[in-house]
């Protein structure tokens, strides 16, 4: 048996999880209010445990912490490159719990356990360490001025910046938040969605470990409209760093706007179109829109939602493409051969339901799928509508499940107007071997990432975000310093 296969053979046992307290100030506690949450399994929608519900006193409690950690204490004092051995410690500390959170990731969200373990961990690892590497070379210019004037810019830490996280990939928003915010300098106080609370808290634990200050790191599970709220409108914080649906941003934006004017940074959703030109290599772009499509379960804010396959292959397209989808392997997240998990939760399970209600109600064809699959929990059924228009709602809004939409085009002009006749802009791909082509649609395509002939590649070392209603500021990379510093022009008189 070769090793792949005999991973694949293998269940991974579900972690048992006692009920989980907040963390402000270095303390572990119980909210103000004393009220707690349940966080569900949604492979089975059972509670998994308990969960201390934050809201404003939290919130207020930890922006205190964060201040005073920002302003007295070790973390303002210490040398940069302690910060990057402390975001290092960290790195080495998820390398050596990678089961654990793995496991602990797939039981609160429900993408497959060889998913975690394979994608979200190392990433999430290498992007500690990619931050880790920052901490000691972030600096500023000296410019030129007019006049006896020796004039220097700083990059200062912004502050105490607050930063809320959705459920799609818990650990790895949390280290593209958290791994520009702490190797600038600043604290943060963290909120994680109420549906994936769990890994935010064990990895705030392991931070404590590797010896972060405390008051360096809250984590105030909760709400939106309650914890998230009293972050994005608090007059204390900052910043506030989103990744979530697009009208959650727009309110966020505006309280931030209201309440002091911090700064604001937007990951939101997208309807990312997926150019299959005719004289791509079939295989490898069937290959690559089912996986970026259906990896994890459809719920990427860069899905490829928008499929644009040229006429003269559509036929040939599909029919590869129908064996993919009605092959996938949907079931128990810690079955190692299981590819598809559960929707995250009822609420989602139900939205995506609906898009596929209205996909067949605005005359979309149904080529498989539509249904749900097994009789608890949250699973749906790969599926897969052929001949849809651009006006259809399926076509048109975000669905964030496992649903393809295919439609068919006939040249590059008219395909690359109707990519761009949306108001978002998170990503786009293009298949072909034409060079001019593959070229032309990366310039002309509205959208903060264009993948040629892949999908879905990301590099902690790449600038991710959107265009348009996408949102605005760039995660990751180098990019992502700017988010979380202040410039400070500094003018001295030499005479
Ligand atoms: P989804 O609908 O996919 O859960 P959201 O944008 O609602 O996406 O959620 C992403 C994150 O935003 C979660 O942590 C959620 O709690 C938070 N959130 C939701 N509503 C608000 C709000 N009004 N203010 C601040 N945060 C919010």
């Amino acid at each position: 048996m070769s090793t792949a296969t005999a991973e694949r053979s293998k269940t991974i046992k579900p972690p048992k999880v006692k009920d989980q307290p907040l963390l402000i100030g270095g303390k572990w506690l119980d909210s103000v209010s004393g009220k707690t949450f349940a966080t569900t399994n949604p492979a089975t929608g059972e509670t998994i445990c308990q969960v201390a519900e934050g809201d404003k006193a939290d919130v207020d409690l930890a922006v205190k912490a964060a201040r005073k950690a920002f302003e007295e204490g070790p973390w303002p004092k210490m040398n940069a490159s302690e910060r990057g051995r402390l975001l290092n410690k960290l790195a080495d500390l998820i390398e050596q719990h990678r089961e654990e959170l793995a496991a602990l990731e797939t039981l609160d969200n429900g993408k497959p356990y060889r998913d975690s373990y394979h994608a979200d961990l190392p990433l999430t690892i290498k992007c500690y360490r990619y931050y880790a590497g920052w901490a000691d070379k972030i600096h500023g210019k000296t410019i030129p001025v007019e006049g006896p004037f020796f004039c220097y810019t700083r990059h200062e830490p912004l502050g105490v910046v607050g930063q809320i996280i959705p459920w799609n990939f818990p650990l790895l928003m949390q280290a593209w938040k958290w791994g520009p915010a702490l190797a600038t300098g600043c604290t943060i106080v963290l909120k994680p969605a109420e549906q994936t609370p769990l890994t935010a808290l064990r990895v705030a634990q392991l931070a404590q470990e590797a010896g972060f200050p405390d008051g360096v790191i809250n984590v105030v599970p909760g709400f939106g409209p309650t914890a998230g709220a009293a972050i994005s409108g608090h007059p204390d914080i900052d910043k506030v760093a989103f990744t979530g649906e697009h009208t959650t941003g727009q309110i966020i934006m505006e309280a931030a706007a209201r309440s002091n004017l911090k700064r604001v940074s937007l990951e939101l959703g997208g309807k990312s179109p997926n150019v299959v030109f005719a004289d791509a290599d079939i295989d490898a772009a069937v290959e690559g829109a089912y996986f970026g499509l259906f990896f994890n379960q459809g719920q990427c804010c860069c899905a490829g939602s928008r499929l644009f396959v040229e006429e003269k292959v559509h036929d040939q397209f599909v029919e590869k493409m129908l064996k993919k989808a009605k092959s996938r392997r949907v079931g128990d997240p810690f079955d190692m051969a299981t590819e598809q998990g559960p929707q995250v939760s009822q609420e989602q399970f139900d939205r995506v339901m609906g898009f596929i209600d209205a996909g067949k109600k605005d005359g979309a064809k149904l080529l498989c799928g539509g249904k749900r699959s097994g009789d608890k929990g949250y699973f749906i059924e790969p599926t897969v509508f052929d001949d849809v228009q651009d006006d259809m709602k399926i076509a048109r809004e975000e669905i964030f499940g496992p649903v393809m939409n295919i439609l068919k085009f006939k040249d590059v002009n008219e395909v690359i107007q109707r990519g761009n006749r949306t108001n978002f802009g998170l990503a786009a791909a293009v298949w072909t071997k034409d060079v001019t082509k593959a070229h032309r649609l990366a310039k002309d395509l509205r959208a903060g990432t264009v993948w040629v002939n892949c999908y879905d590649v990301f590099d902690a070392a790449a600038p991710f975000g959107g265009f348009k209603m996408s949102g605005f500021g760039r995660e990751l990379g180098e990019y992502a310093l700017e988010l979380y510093t202040e410039v400070k022009t500094v003018y001295v008189n030499l005479q």
